[in-house]
Order: C-alpha cells, then structure tokens, then sequence
C-alpha cells in the first residue's frame, strides 16, 4: 500500500506506515496516552516484522509488552482484539487512511 501523506510505498499486509506510526507514538506521548503509546509500540512492531526487520521488531514488541504489562494490560497480550484495537487507534492518529 501506498500512504497518501508521505508517498512510500509499504507491505501490502501493512495497515498504516512507519512515518504515521512514528508520529501516532509521538503524539500519544505527547498526550501522556500510556496506552495509546504501547499500542504504537505494537504496530510498529508488527510493521517491522513486515519488512523483515528483526531486531527493530524485537526492541518494539518487547517495549509493548512491558508496558502492557506494568499497566496491567495484560489479558491483552495474545488477544487478537489487541492487534485490531491497536490499529484502530493508530489510524485514528495517524494520517494513513487505507480501506479495510
Ligand atoms: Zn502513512
């Protein structure tokens, strides 16, 4: 897919780009979001895994699930409405607005 804010091309799979999620993070940190933030975390995650970046994908997964966890968030880890919820909020931030 294609984002229509930045123009690059990204995963087919991908539901949003790095550069939206990156801003969606910033902005959830700027909103003191805690969870909103986590769920970045998770969606870039997701999205490096994507790319076949590895390690990047650890660092955010690992990142997510800490602060899933330190807020007690977690019977969200495992659940598939973690991934979908997590989508959900990223693109209500963010300015990638692809169709389902
Ligand atoms: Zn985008």
């Amino acid at each position: 897919m294609q984002c229509p804010q930045y123009q690059n091309e990204n995963p087919p799979q991908a539901k949003f780009c790095l550069e939206c999620a990156e801003a969606a993070q910033y902005e959830a940190e700027a909103l003191q979001h805690a969870a909103l933030v986590a769920h970045c975390h998770l969606g870039l995650g997701k999205l490096f895994e994507l790319t076949s970046k590895r390690q990047e994908a650890q660092d955010h997964l690992t990142t997510a699930t800490t602060m899933y966890r330190e807020m007690d968030m977690t019977y969200w880890l495992g659940q598939a409405e973690t991934e979908i919820q997590a989508e959900t909020e990223i693109k209500e931030l963010s300015s990638c607005r692809i169709p389902f």
